[in-house]
């Protein structure tokens, strides 16, 4: 399998040729060359088969350049009962109303990110050790990511991580999540401002790029492509606990922010997996939903964000929705990049052509969005119909569920936080008297463990110090 840019860069890439990287080099994003089909007899044979195995089948039509002995390995040491707490790995839960929810937060930091992060982590570390490298991560975090990435890396040869988090500016238990990890490779960087000031920290050291090459600084965001291709397995999973022959239809409602989750979606109904519709589920930050209603694509600044209850899909400008778009334009590089590029560089934003915009629904793809009063009355109504506690960013696509669902159509609803992750939104959805969330046993008391971070001026110089000090070089 070799990989291309959205943009048109068609320079052949193998899998590990991107593993490591961002954007492509036009700025596009990588998306491989064609889509591997998956037909009835291969769903077939792949039906029952354990997490790991799955995994293994779905990755090796996409990686050539791992030994099938090496990734099943890998594969075999991440998606274990005793990192993501289950044996099914993402098991299903009915709710009384007929709704299936998967569950995908049970990994070390209680959100879906861990389903994808962790094997990053141990593909990190082989590719790193291949090449004799080290590896200086650098990130900016409000809660989710950071976590997950720190737990993936920690203790990870080869790999130093350097997350930069808003000081005083995380929940309690956020902050615990991470700077109770006693490994020496990982370390937080409480910076004096909030979360954009973090994030243009991490922009300018990445756009100076003599020292970019110097410290081999790479990020694990949402864009990179093994991220996306890790999620693309739930699907998959999902699909076959909650169908028994392949000749059923399921759908998935998906919360989102910037488009990673349900993107692996788009590529798992692509790859021939009968989904019949993807639910793409917004907060009030509903840019992707004004899309699919619309045509229309405005990314908003971040000062037009809205803070919300479901913090994670706060986003405005969705990273990855250009790899739909460029699929959706029947993979028209030259046009993707008028529309990504030069459009929202000078209009802000750009419209899809009418013919275009018909081509949607071929893809499944529909949408809705939900309110801070939608995501309270939804995790009542689940709690109280059936005892079952969901989190905010889950309740956003439950709400949409019930909102778009047809008679007799299986939906899916992907988990993507436990509720113990957002405990006062719970506490204010379900009132005086109920309980707290519960919290796994392995957490509880983390806010009294010992915290390792360093308190550092929103200043890049500063920040560039510190790598240096503490970094290793490439
Ligand atoms: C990251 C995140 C999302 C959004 O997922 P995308 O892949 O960015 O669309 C939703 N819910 C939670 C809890 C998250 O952490």
């Amino acid at each position: 399998m070799r990989y291309l840019s959205t943009r048109g860069d068609a320079t052949p890439r193998a899998f590990c040729d991107i593993l490591l990287e961002g954007l492509a080099p036009d700025g596009g994003l990588y998306l491989p060359a064609q889509y591997p089909r998956v037909d009835a007899a291969t769903l077939a044979r792949w039906r029952g088969l354990p997490y790991a195995e799955l995994a293994f089948e779905i990755l090796s039509l996409y990686i050539d350049d791992i030994p099938p002995a090496d990734l099943r390995r890998l594969l075999q040491a991440t998606y274990t009962e005793q990192v993501f707490g289950r044996p099914q790995i993402t098991p299903l839960v009915r709710l009384p109303d007929g709704l299936l929810v998967e569950q995908l937060s049970n990994g070390p930091t209680l959100a879906f990110k861990d389903m994808a992060m962790q094997l990053l982590g141990a593909l990190f570390e082989y590719e790193l050790a291949r090449r004799g490298e080290h590896l200086n991560i650098l990130g900016a975090t409000s809660g989710d990511t950071g976590s997950a990435a720190e737990h993936a890396m920690r203790g990870r040869r080869g790999i130093s991580v350097f997350m930069l988090s808003p000081h005083g500016r995380m929940s309690p238990f956020q902050q615990a999540q991470m700077f109770s990890l006693p490994d020496a490779n990982i370390h937080n960087l409480a910076v004096q401002g909030v979360f954009d000031d973090c994030q243009d920290i991490v922009k300018a050291v990445s756009a100076d790029l003599d020292f970019k090459r110097r410290w081999r600084i790479g990020t694990v965001n949402s864009i990179n492509w093994a991220r996306l291709l890790a999620q693309v397995v739930y699907y998959f999973a999902g699909y076959f606990q909650a169908t028994k022959s392949g000749d059923e239809r399921v759908s998935f409602a998906v919360p989102t922010g910037n488009f990673g989750n349900i993107c692996a979606g788009h590529i798992a109904r692509t790859m021939g997996l009968p989904i019949e519709r993807l639910l793409l589920a917004t907060n009030e930050n509903d840019v992707l939903d004004e899309f699919f209603r619309t045509g229309h694509y405005r990314p908003r600044a971040t000062t037009e964000t809205h803070e919300t209850s479901s913090p994670s899909m706060d986003i405005s400008k969705a990273s990855n929705f250009e790899r739909f778009v460029f699929d959706l334009l029947g993979r028209d590089a030259a046009r993707t990049r008028v529309l990504f590029a030069d459009a929202i560089a000078r209009d802000g934003g750009f419209s899809l052509a009418p013919e275009e915009f018909a081509r949607i629904p071929a893809w499944g793809l529909v949408s809705g969005r939900s309110t801070h009063a939608d995501r309270l009355k939804t995790i009542r109504q689940t709690w109280q119909d059936g005892g079952v506690m969901i989190d905010p960013h889950t309740a956003d696509a439950v709400k949409v569920a019930h909102e778009l669902r047809r008679p007799g159509e299986t939906m899916v609803v992907l988990e993507t936080a436990l509720p113990a992750k957002f405990a006062a939104t719970i506490a204010e959805a379900l009132g005086p008297g109920a309980p707290p969330p519960p919290r796994p046993p392995a957490l509880e008391g983390i806010e009294r463990l010992p915290r390792r971070f360093s308190v550092l001026p929103a200043d890049v110089v500063r920040v560039k110090d510190y790598i240096e000090r503490h970094g290793q070089h490439g």
